[in-house]
């Protein structure tokens, strides 16, 4: 499949590197995007007709570093002046725009509807160079804070179902901006892999009146074999079927369905999972500088949709995680074989070898 003509891409921060794996990341997607839904698979499918393609550029130079070209919606600490540790800016090339209503429509059997949502850039630093694993953890709070903010406050918006923020970074991973960054997305859906999680957290509790993550982390923590590092009410561990070698979860150890409730109110434990996640990835960077990060965290639950059953119990029964998908060059062919994940080192391996990486701090 050419990358030059038409493109479809699986709307799922994650799951999009599996479809495709470009080696040169591509946002330059005109207007004429659209999203159709898949009828069996029920995932919504970003797809049109490309113009021209623009490739990644690290080398430009950095719009994030000054104050020009960039269109700040909100920043942290939020004091007045040029000081800021993270920020949030519009994407330069949004795959989403946040005017117009989604205007779903119906196509035959099939639905289809505009690219209506938001697509941010979170500065994580105002250093074009301290990257997460590199920054204190005083700002790694205040990026997660402000992720936390963003996302509350577009949630408030009624045509939007659900956000999240994703990073890539990478040559291999279809990293776009060589400043410190993470990328939000709001969305008038909720992605596949999301949606997946809720429909089995929601049949698991039906079933046993518990949260299927809170029955994995008791598990992983009584086992201890596949657990890399506890910090104070944060726990980072590799799964039990990871989807690609030295895939990490990062979740709080107490019930919480919702990232942003937690990561706003709470500074103590807000540095708790900055010094998580930053001693994480120095881990996951002494075995490949190529990584996928995501957050999933519960839906907007402020308009629930009438026929979604899940928005009921979830509070109950979905928890939020950060999951990291490391891209190990080597074992390349575990994304061609996508119809069954295939991961060649187990996370019982992969985890006694991240515990025993050499970090600093
Ligand atoms: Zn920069
Ligand atoms: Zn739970
Ligand atoms: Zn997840």
């Amino acid at each position: 499949m050419g990358f030059s003509m038409s493109r479809s891409r699986i709307v799922d921060q994650f799951d999009q590197f599996a479809v495709d794996a470009p080696s040169v990341p591509v946002f330059s997607f005109s207007v004429h995007m659209e999203l159709r839904k898949d009828p069996i698979t029920r995932s919504w499918v970003m797809t049109g007709d490309e113009s021209a393609e623009v490739g990644v550029r690290l080398d430009a130079p950095c719009s994030f570093c000054s104050d020009a070209h960039v269109q700040v919606i909100a920043k942290s600490p939020n004091i007045p002046g040029p000081g800021w540790s993270a920020r949030s800016v519009v994407h330069p090339k949004p795959l989403y725009h946040i005017e117009g209503e989604p205007g779903r429509r119906g196509d035959g059997i099939y639905d289809r509807m505009h690219t209506v949502g938001a697509h941010e850039v979170l500065v994580e630093n105002a250093s074009h160079d301290r990257h997460l694993w590199k920054a204190n953890d005083e700002e790694i709070g205040h990026f997660l804070r402000l992720s936390a903010e963003r996302i509350l406050d577009l949630k408030r918006d009624p045509r939007i179902k659900y956000v999240s923020f994703f990073k890539d970074y990478g040559k291999n991973a279809g990293q776009e901006f060589s400043h410190p960054t993470s990328q939000l997305i709001a969305t008038t859906f909720v992605p596949r892999r999301v949606l997946y999680e809720l429909r089995a957290g929601r049949e698991y509790f039906i079933g046993k009146e518990r949260c299927v993550f809170c029955d994995i982390l008791q598990q992983e923590e009584r086992q201890a074999q596949r657990v890399i590092e506890v910090r104070g009410d944060y726990i980072a561990l590799g799964p039990y079927a990871p989807r690609v070698p030295y895939e990490t979860w990062i979740l709080p150890r107490n019930h919480d369905s919702s990232f942003e409730r937690t990561g706003l109110n709470k500074p103590g434990l807000r540095i708790n999972l900055a010094a998580l996640l930053r001693r994480t990835l120095q881990r996951i960077r002494s075995v490949t500088e190529d990584f996928h990060l995501v957050l999933h965290t519960s839906p907007s639950s402020l308009h629930p949709s009438k026929n979604l059953g899940y928005w009921k119990t979830i509070d109950d029964d979905y928890h939020w995680h950060i999951e990291i998908l490391p891209v190990v060059p080597a074992k390349a062919k575990s994304y061609t074989f996508k119809e069954v994940y295939y991961s060649p080192v187990t996370s019982e391996t992969a985890v006694r070898q991240l515990r025993d990486a050499k970090i600093d701090g």
